[in-house]
């Protein structure tokens, strides 16, 4: 199947960036053997895995779609990673991203953009097209993403696919290329709510690696989307957001929007509107702290340690270049402008003078936008909202516009600001354009089995 449609940078979906088939057969052959022996087996044991190229793994490429970590292969396994293979899961290959997971539709890779099976003029949303698009196109039945911001949901939400962001600290991110870390989290990619249901459970839980990694059991959360699946959602709490629609949100989004929560009534839920007024500087909020986070973590790629370096020619004088030209020159080359444009917005909000009134006034509104999420959890179960304000757009159309491209987040970014779990489900087709709209739920911190709940009862 990838054969078939995946083609390369300029024509096909375009979800992978290395496909390890070699690999991958030597693994369907080991669990093939375990099953003859009537070994006991993981449910998954067997069932192939996409995994985005941010997440490190022993002996496969891993560039984080950036051409500064070209040609590195890492000597150890992601967590995940690990657990995948220990599991018994085929890794079909490395899947295309946004470059270092920043962007909202895979056009800021190094080497080229993935394209939505959907109508392969579009974005496949990002920064994790490539592990939706590899799903939706029937590439893989399941993959991994990452979501600093809305990059497994809003992403799963134009390819009509599932995507779970877990509680911050629900998924080890060892082995993760940190984006920003206090907002990045590992999460399941699938067709269904049950499968998503199922990677988690083996992705989840504790790990001594990774020191934000909290201490508490994996939830059950193939049981809560089999619960769910059953239709019966008597006495669940609802509350509709009421800062995340309105003026600017397509209206095909809407109507979608709108059926799915009737469909919420319907199955028993009580819904009400509920306010969080602090949302409507969730933005603003994040694109302080993630630059200022993300700037200081690309500061490793230093044209030392690791992939690309670029020495530029010695001085007239036969002196060699410095190491800081080398940096520079390295640097320069390595990164693309999305990278370029928010490490100078990170290191200008981090420099001392403005410390505090940027970075410094962004994590108050955070806590304020956590206070928001905690009261609107006093009175109900789950909230919801469309999980993207349009379907997919044109190949382009937000390239130029920063802006713009920043706005496809403005759902999914409060979550990762509090911490809290969400999930994107699909919800039909909107009107206009025939393409896949998605239904957003998020729950309190360590309640992602509401997530499979609410999910499996309306996909
Ligand atoms: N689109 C958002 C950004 O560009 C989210 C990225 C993400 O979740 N990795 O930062």
């Amino acid at each position: 199947r990838i054969a078939a449609v995946d083609g390369d940078a300029e024509s096909g979906v375009h979800a992978f960036l290395h496909v390890d088939a070699e690999g991958a057969l030597a693994q369907a052959a080991a669990s093939d053997a375990r099953r003859a022996a009537g070994e006991a087996r993981h449910l998954l044991d067997g069932v192939p895995i996409a995994v985005k190229d941010v997440l490190a793994t022993q002996g496969l490429p891993t560039t984080c779609g950036s051409k500064i970590l070209e040609g590195w292969v890492p000597p150890y396994d992601a967590t995940v990673v690990r657990k995948i293979k220990a599991a018994g899961l085929p890794i079909l290959g490395k899947t295309n991203m946004d470059e270092f997971a920043m962007g909202s539709s895979t056009e800021h890779s190094a080497y080229g953009p993935t394209r939505n099976p959907w109508d392969q003029g579009r974005i496949p949303g990002g920064s994790g097209g490539g592990s939706a698009a590899a799903v939706a196109a029937f590439e893989a039945p399941l993959a991994l993403g990452t979501d600093t911001g809305g990059s497994i949901r809003q992403p799963g939400a134009v390819t009509g696919t599932v995507g779970v962001k877990p509680t911050y600290g629900g998924v080890s991110r060892y082995g993760l290329v940190a984006l920003a870390n206090s907002l990045d989290q590992v999460g399941p990619v699938a067709r269904t709510v049950l499968d998503a249901g199922l990677l988690h459970e083996l992705i989840g839980g504790h790990d001594p690696l990774d020191s934000t990694s909290v201490d508490v059991p994996v939830g059950a959360y193939v049981e809560a989307a089999r619960a769910g699946a059953t239709g019966d959602l008597a006495g669940l709490k609802v509350g509709v957001i009421t800062e995340l629609s309105g003026d600017g949100w397509q209206p095909g989004v809407m109507e979608r929007f709108a059926e799915t929560v009737d469909l919420l009534k319907e199955l028993g839920a009580e819904v009400t509107e509920v306010s969080c007024p602090t949302f409507v500087h969730a933005m603003a909020t994040y694109y302080l702290i993630l630059p200022a986070e993300c700037s200081s973590n690309l500061a490793k790629f230093d044209a030392m340690r690791y992939g690309l370096r670029v020495v530029p020619e010695a001085a007239a004088n036969g002196a060699p270049p410095s190491a800081e030209a080398v940096m520079k020159a390295t640097r320069d080359a390595g990164f693309g402008d999305e990278v370029k444009r928010r490490i100078m917005i990170g290191t200008y909000a981090l420099s001392s003078g403005y410390y505090d009134a940027y970075y410094g006034q962004a994590q108050k509104v955070r806590t304020l936008i956590s206070r928001d999420f905690a009261a609107a959890f006093e009175s109900v179960d789950v909230l919801v909202s469309p999980t993207s304000p349009t379907t997919a757009f044109p190949l382009g159309e937000k390239l130029d516009d920063p802006l713009a491209m920043y706005l496809q987040d403005l759902a999914t970014i409060p979550a990762n600001l509090a911490g809290v779990p969400g999930i994107s489900v699909p919800a039909g087709l909107a009107a206009e354009d025939g393409l896949p709209v998605g239904f957003q739920v998020l729950a309190p911190a360590l309640a992602d089995d509401r997530l499979y709940r609410v999910g499996a009862a309306v996909e």
